[in-house]
């Protein structure tokens, strides 16, 4: 997030499971919404924050699975653990804050003591978390006998039971709340406070992030009882708060249009290419528009017809080049027309692309450079590509918001290296 120089117009701080993720919904298509409408529209001058209860060998599980975008800020461990960036470098302000009268060997013995008690697992136990399964009707009688026993040890702790059977011990500054609090001091002390900030959850955990000052929140439809009784009795009164009556993503989007946070309408949602127009010219937005016209054209949700392909050709400069992974130079004229005999080759089939960390930049009055991670997910094998694309509104048309591909260059993505160069990998 270095590269954002000034206040974030946007941050949204998102539990995963049944909130940004509908584990419900085989399809993700809330999450693929949720997606093209951030990275069409935010990405590059807002902040994407991800708050879990996962460990991070969970979280990392998790965005194996689901179409997941890469935030800038991964809290986890429910609120111990921040971490910023693709490397997810950790914050050891955040670290020596939590360490304040905490000593998990003697949590953990404590606890031990407990039958009622199931411990997690080694992946689940972090520095500053040690996590439980506990019966539900037990919950409440454990946890006050326990905050007792490690009183008499000096020790502050807080005890957070979530989704009807998680109990976990963290150190009294720690959980979601007080981790975005943490973020919201840091960004103001370095005058770069966010102009909004909404929080998004599901589940008791994430009460917390419904109680820092001055933040939208929305509880998605799905939200557990144990969070909407919290709302009942602390926040009831709160305008700024919103019981959506979407699911988990599509909750966030409906979110962000009511309390007018900004655009809301996903491209996903939009058929018509051609004759969607934006106000401003965006180079994210291209990008996500020209992927999605891609989906469809193979999954054939769009006609097969030439009007189609020859308004990417007009969106594309008649030199332009495009670089396949495998080193191979084609020009993006080529290009389209190759495309004829792809249409609906994944039709009725379980295939997906979406686009990652789209980041224009501007290199001169004109141009952007704008670089972006491309997955595709077919027949539940994964691709990804990292791409660099260079965008010029020097011949703007009608049919692409004024902006022109020059040129497009993709390598396989060092994780997902693969041999397979027969598939079309725009
Ligand atoms: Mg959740």
């Amino acid at each position: 997030m270095d590269w954002l120089q000034t206040s974030a117009r946007l941050m949204i701080v998102s539990d995963l499971d049944h909130t940004m993720v509908d584990h419900h919904d085989s399809e993700n298509l809330s999450l693929l919404r949720f997606n093209a409408l951030w990275e069409s529209n935010y990405r590059h001058d807002s902040l994407l924050v991800f708050s879990t209860g996962r460990s991070p060998t969970l979280y990392k599980e998790l965005r194996k699975e689901k179409p997941m975008l890469t935030p800038d800020i991964t809290i986890m461990s429910v609120g111990t653990e921040i971490t910023y960036g693709n490397s997810m470098v950790p914050d050891e302000g955040w670290v020596e804050v939590l360490n304040q009268k905490w000593d998990a060997k003697i949590v953990k013995e404590e606890s031990s003591k407990f039958h009622e008690l199931e411990l997690q697992p080694d992946t689940e136990q972090r520095p500053h978390k040690v996590s439980f399964k506990v019966d539900k009707d037990k919950a409440h009688v454990v946890t006050k006998s326990l905050l007792e026993r490690f009183e008499k040890h000096g020790l502050d702790v807080k005890i957070i039971y979530s989704g009807g059977m998680d109990l976990d011990i963290l150190p009294q500054g720690a959980g979601k709340g007080q981790a975005l609090a943490y973020l919201l001091k840091k960004f103001k002390t370095e005058g770069k406070l966010p102009n909004n900030t909404l929080v998004c959850g599901d589940s008791g955990n994430d009460a917390e992030l419904f109680s820092i000052p001055d933040v939208y929140g929305v509880m998605v439809s799905n939200a557990q009882e144990e969070l909407l009784q919290w709302h009942a009795e602390n926040a009831k009164n709160n305008p700024k708060i919103i019981h959506a009556t979407e699911r988990c993503a599509a909750g966030i989007i409906q979110a962000i249009g009511h309390f007018s946070l900004g655009p809301n309408t996903s491209p996903r949602d939009v058929m018509d290419f051609l004759h969607f127009k934006l106000e401003n010219v965006n180079p994210g937005h291209e990008v996500v528009k020209f992927y999605l016209f891609y989906e469809r054209w193979r999954r054939a949700e769009v006609e097969n017809s030439e009007p189609y392909l020859a308004s990417l050709k007009a969106a594309c400069d008649p030199s332009g080049v495009f670089v396949h992974p495998s080193g191979i130079e084609l020009s993006l004229f080529e290009i389209i027309d190759s495309l004829r005999s792809y249409y609906g080759d994944e039709r009725g089939k379980r295939f997906r692309v979406w686009v990652d960390q789209v980041l224009p930049v501007q290199i001169s009055p004109d141009t952007w450079l704008v670089k972006f991670k491309k997955w595709e997910s077919s027949g539940g094998e994964l691709k990804c590509c990292t791409s660099t694309a260079i965008l010029s509104s020097k011949d703007a048309t009608t049919v692409s918001d004024g902006l022109t591909w020059v040129h497009l260059h993709q390598t396989w993505f060092k994780e997902l290296a693969s041999k397979d160069h027969s598939t079309w990998p725009v």
